[in-house]
C-alpha cells in the first residue's frame, strides 16, 4: 500500500469509528509530498500577492485535516509530535501555509479535548473527512500576547428554542480569518455561578449572523495568513457550541492550547530554518569564485555552515523531544515545550541571517527566497506565547513558581 493509498483508505472511512491508523511517518511523507508539489511552487506568489493559500490549504485539509482528531471521530489520532513534524515539512515550503494549517490543527485539538456528541458530529467528523477548516481566535487588542486573559464576554441568553450564548468583544490576528468554516474562540464566562478570570472556549460557525471582519491582513511577513481582526457585537450562538463547562477551560492553557500552539509554531519555524540551511548548502556547492574554485572549499564557509547545521539540529532535537515528552506527560514537558518555541524563534532568525551572509549579494535580491524567510521568521518571536513569556514560563517552572501569577 502506498502512502497515498493509506490516506485514501482513511478518507473513504469518513464518519466511521473503525479507522485505519496512518502511521506518523506516512503522515509526514504526505505532508512532504504536498509541500513539494503544491506549497513550494506557490510560496513566492502567496507572499508577493498577499493571498491566503487556498490550493495548499485544500490539499492539506483533504489528506491531513484530521491529523489530531481522535480515531473514534474518524481522525488519525496523532498528537504533538505529528503537529511538529508535519509543521517542519510544510514550513520548509511556505511558512504562511504552514501556520494556517497549524492553526487548524490547534483548533481541532481544542475542540477534541472537550467535545460532546454534538461537537463530534458537527465539527470533528467533518474535519476528519477533510471537509471542515477550523482555526483559533484567542488574541485580543486589549490583551495582546497574554492570550489567557480574554475580555470577550459570554452571557447565557434564554431562548424559546433552547439557550443561546451571546458573545461581545473583539479578536485580533485571527489566522485564516474569513476563510475557515469555524472559529475556536476564548471568552470570559459572565454568569452568576462562574468565578471571574476563568475563560471558556466556544466554537463559532463562519456563517453566524453579526460577525464583522476587520481589514485585510497587511503583515510584512507571513503575508498569506489572513490574520484579521474580528468584531463580535453581541453575536448569538447555540449553547451547545460551548466546549466543556462555563469557565472550566483554564486547564486548556497548559494541557491543550499552549502545547499545540507551541508545536505548530515550532515545527513551522524549524522548517524555515531548515530551508535556509539547505538554500545555503546548495548555493555553496554551486558557487565558484576566484578562477573557478568552489566556495565550498573555503574553510571559513565550511565552519559557518557547520555551525548553522548544529543550531538547526539541536533545535530540532529539542522540539521533537519536548513533543514526545509532553505526549507522555512527563514533568519536564512545560520547560521543554516553552523553550522549544523560544529557541526555534532565535534559530530561525539567526539561520536565515547567516544564510544571507553566505549566499552573499545573490541572496540579497528580491527574487531570493531568503528575504521572504527573514520576514516570516521574524514573526516567530511575537506570535503568542511570545519569546519573552516563554523564557519566563520555563524559569518559573524550574523554580516551582505559579506560571500565571506575579
Ligand atoms: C502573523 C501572526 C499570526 C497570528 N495568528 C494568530 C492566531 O491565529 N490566533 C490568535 O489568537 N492570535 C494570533 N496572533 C497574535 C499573536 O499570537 C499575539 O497575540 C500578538 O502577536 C501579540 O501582539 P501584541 O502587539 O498585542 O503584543 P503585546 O502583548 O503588546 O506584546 C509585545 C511585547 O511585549 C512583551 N510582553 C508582553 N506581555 C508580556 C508578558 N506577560 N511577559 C513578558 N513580556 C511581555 C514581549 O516582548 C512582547 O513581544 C498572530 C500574530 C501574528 C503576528
Amino acid at each position: 500500500m502506498t502512502p497515498a493509498d493509506a490516506v485514501d483508505r482513511v478518507r473513504t472511512k469518513k464518519r466511521s469509528t473503525a479507522v485505519v491508523r496512518i502511521e506518523l511517518g506516512t503522515a509526514v511523507s504526505v505532508a512532504r509530498e504536498i509541500s513539494e508539489e503544491v506549497l513550494a511552487p506557490q510560496a513566492a506568489a502567496v507572499d508577493a500577492e498577499q493571498r491566503w493559500p487556498k490550493e495548499g490549504m485544500a490539499a492539506l485539509l483533504a489528506r491531513l485535516g484530521g491529523l489530531v482528531v481522535p480515531e473514534h471521530s474518524g481522525g488519525m489520532g496523532h498528537g504533538l509530535l505529528a503537529v511538529a513534524q508535519v509543521g517542519e515539512a510544510t514550513g520548509r515550503a511556505c511558512a504562511s501555509t504552514s501556520i494556517c494549517f497549524g492553526m487548524h490543527l490547534v483548533g481541532s485539538a481544542v475542540i477534541a479535548a472537550q467535545a460532546g456528541t454534538v461537537q463530534r458530529e458537527r465539527y470533528l467528523e467533518p474535519i476528519a473527512a477533510g471537509e471542515h477548516l477550523t482555526t483559533l481566535a484567542l488574541s485580543e487588542p486589549g490583551t495582546g500576547g497574554e492570550f489567557w486573559l480574554p475580555q470577550t464576554r459570554m452571557e447565557r441568553v434564554e431562548h424559546p428554542g433552547g439557550d443561546r450564548l451571546r458573545l461581545t468583544g473583539s479578536k485580533s490576528f485571527v489566522t485564516n480569518g474569513g476563510h475557515a468554516d469555524s472559529y475556536v474562540l476564548s471568552t470570559i464566562a459572565v454568569g452568576p455561578r462562574t468565578p471571574p478570570g476563568q475563560f471558556s472556549c466556544t466554537v463559532v460557525d463562519a456563517g453566524t449572523p453579526g460577525l464583522r471582519w476587520g481589514p485585510e491582513w497587511q503583515g510584512f511577513g507571513m503575508r498569506g495568513n489572513a490574520s484579521r481582526g474580528l468584531e463580535l457585537p453581541g453575536v448569538e450562538i447555540p449553547a451547545e457550541c460551548l466546549l466543556g463547562r462555563e469557565g472550566d477551560e483554564i486547564w486548556y492553557m497548559f494541557n491543550v492550547v499552549a502545547p499545540y500552539f507551541l508545536m505548530a509554531m515550532s515545527g513551522t519555524y524549524l522548517g524555515v530554518a531548515a530551508a535556509a540551511l539547505e538554500e545555503t548548502r546548495a548555493h555553496l556547492m554551486r558557487r565558484r569564485t576566484r578562477a573557478g574554485r568552489a566556495l565550498a572549499g573555503n574553510p571559513v564557509v565550511q565552519h559557518r555552515l557547520g555551525t548553522m547545521w548544529a543550531r538547526v539540529e539541536r533545535t530540532r532535537r529539542l522540539i521533537y523531544q519536548a513533543a514526545a515528552e509532553a505526549e507522555l506527560g512527563g514533568p519536564e514537558a512545560l520547560p521543554g515545550l516553552a523553550s522549544a518555541k523560544a529557541e526555534v524563534a532565535d534559530a530561525a532568525e539567526a539561520t536565515v541571517n547567516d544564510a544571507l551572509s553566505l549566499v552573499g549579494g545573490i541572496g540579497y535580491g528580491t527574487d531570493s527566497p531568503l528575504q521572504r524567510m527573514l520576514r516570516d521568521a521574524r514573526a516567530a518571536h511575537v506570535m503568542a506565547p511570545v519569546t519573552d513569556v516563554l523564557r519566563v514560563w520555563a524559569g518559573k517552572a524550574l523554580l516551582d513558581e505559579p506560571l500565571l501569577e506575579g
